[in-house]
């Protein structure tokens, strides 16, 4: 139908189901044989925008394109995507083999054929030989494999996998977060994952959709979204991060607790912002630094095994810092936050 790099393109997509409001206004573009992970909290809206591509939701306003064909109107079994659910879905009477070619039987392919294209996507997901079995005798693992072959039988344009390894152990989900990078590389093909795991976006995905409250938050790479988040709500979904009051004090700097401090300031920010810091940015002082730096207590500190995490107290504000010698809880500190380490939110 299309060729498999087409750039999906989804414009003032919006969708309500009643009263309540799945979807508002969501505008996307994506690059053609990228891996995307559409990523936020529980109810933001990202199953419901992987179904709207797959054609199995109907939007309430928008469109959506995939090059230069317009597939709003055009029913799921005319879109040619493949898609791989969080529970596999596969059929428990059939042998691995019959799975895998089942969308090829349904389209009329011929026995012979059937079983060689069966064969060669075993191989593309490393299950060779295994053909022959039953579904009950699989892990959970190879389970989701015969999923994925199955999906890419029929050469999808599209790939979309909607929380595919939600069900899998700690272990396993991390040995198949590599294997289905390593899947999408080989086979080049476009492909959306729906997941609420951030390191699992952060880890697999050339750009990461975040989103919140039913609407797109930011799109960018893994480090975009994690070194630069666009607002309070994904400085806060992606890792953890200090939050400070702080007002804008002129071009290229901001008052935080008493002290002016050098930031690159957004275009637009003015007045009362706040200031975004990860804990492992902050570096820890026990005597005054030469530059600006906050004067605070040690208030808490736990050894996280990798790192120690120190808690301080400054101004009645408490800030976590990682990485820091462990200190005895009430000694004086300065805490200071470099240019490059704070990021200024406008809201
Ligand atoms: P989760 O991670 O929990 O699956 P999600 O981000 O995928 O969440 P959606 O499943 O897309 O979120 O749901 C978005 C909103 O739309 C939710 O408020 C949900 O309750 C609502 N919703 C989804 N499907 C339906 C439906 N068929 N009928 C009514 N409301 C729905």
């Amino acid at each position: 139908m299309t060729d498999r790099k087409a750039d999906l393109s989804i414009r003032g997509v919006s969708k309500s189901y009643g009263a309540t409001l799945a979807l508002k206004d969501v505008d996307l573009e994506l690059p053609g044989g990228k891996l995307i992970c559409f990523l936020g909290p529980s109810g933001c809206g990202k199953t419901t925008l992987l179904r709207i591509i797959a054609g199995l939701e109907s939007v309430s306003s928008g469109s959506v394109r995939l090059g230069a064909n317009d597939l709003t109107n055009v029913p799921t079994h005319k879109r040619n995507v493949g898609m791989v659910f969080q529970s596999f879905a596969l059929f428990p009477h059939l042998s691995v083999a019959e799975n895998v070619a089942y969308g090829l039987r349904i389209r009329g392919v011929g026995k012979q054929e059937r079983l060689r294209r069966a064969d060669e996507l075993l191989a593309l997901v490393q299950m060779e030989g295994l053909g022959s079995r039953g579904i009950a005798q699989l892990s959970g693992g190879q389970r989701q494999r015969v999923a994925m072959a199955r999906a890419l039988a029929l050469d999808p344009d599209l790939f979309l996998l909607d929380e595919p390894l939600s069900a899998l152990d700690a272990k396993l989900r991390e040995a198949m977060q590599v294997e289905l990078r390593r899947l999408q590389r080989q086979v080049g093909i476009t492909t959306i994952i729906v997941t609420h795991d951030q390191e699992e976006a952060m880890t697999m995905a050339d750009l990461v959709v975040v989103m919140g409250n039913n609407r797109v938050q930011q799109v960018g790479t893994p480090l975009d979204v994690y070194r630069r988040p666009v607002n309070r709500f994904v400085a806060d979904f992606i890792g953890s991060n200090n939050f400070l009051p702080a007002t804008v004090a002129g071009v290229g700097a901001v008052t935080v607790l008493g002290q002016q401090l050098s930031m690159r300031v957004p275009e637009g920010a003015s007045g009362e912002v706040t200031l975004s810091v990860r804990p492992e940015d902050v570096r820890l002082h026990t005597e005054a630094p030469a530059g600006p730096a906050f004067e605070g207590r040690v208030s808490f500190v736990r050894d996280l095994g990798r790192t120690v995490e120190t808690f301080v107290t400054v101004a009645g504000s408490e800030l976590s810092v990682l990485g820091a010698p462990a200190l005895a809880e009430g000694t004086a500190v300065w805490l200071e936050v470099p240019e490059d380490a704070g990021v200024v939110l406008a809201q």
